[in-house]
């Protein structure tokens, strides 16, 4: 992942802010829930570690700035249920990993948001 944001000119690798993640999801079991955040925590630990090393800037989104970002097509904008590993996009065809995806759509979403330019119209 790091290696693949070098390859830009100002690379920038974003994460979800964990800090009032699934605040919503009370019915889902304490424990569990609790095991995701924390292993996913360490994941962006180990992250920002390599990041750092090579000199590349993490910044991170709220819930809300992430939200559907797991579920819609990053070509097409088509939101729907992933099942499996692969996301199956049932407007366009593509097929693409789920995590990939993700990552696609949240690099979209913070592109624009920092004025880069990108297939959302901006706002104001
Ligand atoms: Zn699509």
């Amino acid at each position: 992942m790091v290696q693949y944001v070098k390859q830009f000119p100002k690379p920038v690798i974003v994460m979800e802010n964990l800090n009032g993640i699934r605040r919503n999801f009370r019915k889902s079991k304490k424990l569990n829930e609790r095991f995701h955040s924390l292993s996913f925590r360490k994941l962006q630990t180990y992250i920002e570690y390599k990041a750092n090393l090579e000199g590349v800037e993490v910044r991170y989104l709220t819930g809300n700035e992430t939200r559907n970002t797991s579920k819609g097509c990053h070509v097409c904008g088509h939101v729907a249920r992933v099942e499996g590993r692969i996301y199956k996009c049932p407007n366009c065809g593509m097929g693409y990993d789920r995590d990939l995806n993700t990552c696609v759509n949240i690099a979209h979403r913070m592109m624009s948001s920092m004025g880069w330019g990108s297939r959302e119209p901006r706002t104001g």
